[in-house]
């Protein structure tokens, strides 16, 4: 049983609809994933009233849970299927590996600071989201031991496409990641064709960085 309330039943609706729906995002199943995970139960309880804002909200670790705009239009441009096999990597709350779990088979997600992982796998747990599992790693690196992955989701802003990602997607394969400096990125979808890496760009952004050997290094 997941412990929620009218009142952030209503704050859902009202986030899908006024931040989600008027800003493009369209696809029923995101949508419906948005209005089903309770977003304010993967935050601090003392900002759990704020969680269901147009913003970024802190974590741990001095990382941050995602804007929900953000997260739906990363999923909806990652587009899994009910029989996908998806990687994500930067659990940070677990909220977006929760999303991704009520449209994917399986979601494996990684992070490297091991008190969001541990917090993120426990909650994760207690809420149901039996489908993921939490991986204590560096994602930059992916997760071979799982590969290949019909869908990989990169919520740590990234200098570049780190090359074991890309080698690690499934033939019709689809990644997309925040790509730029430390700062400011835009949204990149890489989707494989056999040998071939089609990409295309999509709307700026700004996440926490992706820290690790294929990422920044840590200052
Ligand atoms: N997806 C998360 C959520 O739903 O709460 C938000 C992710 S937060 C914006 C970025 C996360 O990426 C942080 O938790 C950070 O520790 C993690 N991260 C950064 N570099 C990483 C790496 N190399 N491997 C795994 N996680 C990394």
């Amino acid at each position: 049983m997941i412990p929620d309330s009218d009142y952030f039943k209503q704050a859902r609706k009202k986030m899908v609809k006024e931040q989600i729906r008027k800003r493009g995002v369209k696809d029923p199943r995101v949508l419906d994933a948005l209005l089903t995970v309770p977003r304010h139960l993967f935050v601090e309880k003392s900002l759990q009233k704020e969680a269901y804002e147009d913003r970024p909200q802190p974590i741990a670790e001095e990382q941050t849970i995602s804007q929900p705009y953000i997260v739906a239009a990363m999923t909806e441009w990652l587009n899994p299927f009910p029989e996908s096999r998806v990687l994500e990597i930067g659990t940070g709350s677990g909220y977006q590996a929760a999303v991704l779990a009520l449209l994917a088979r399986e979601v494996y997600t990684v992070e490297r600071h091991r008190a969001l992982h541990l917090e993120a796998a426990e909650r994760l747990k207690r809420l149901n989201f039996h489908q993921v599992i939490c991986v204590l790693s560096d994602g930059s690196l992916g997760y071979e031991a799982a590969a290949p992955y019909d869908g990989i989701l990169v919520t740590a802003g990234a200098p570049h496409i780190p090359e074991a990602l890309l080698n690690q997607l499934n033939d019709g394969g689809v990644l997309v990641a925040p790509v730029g400096d430390r700062r400011h990125q835009r949204l990149i979808r890489i989707t494989r064709l056999g040998d071939e890496f089609v990409r295309e760009e999509g709307t700026p952004c700004r996440f926490v960085p992706l820290i690790g050997n294929q990422g920044w290094p840590e200052k």
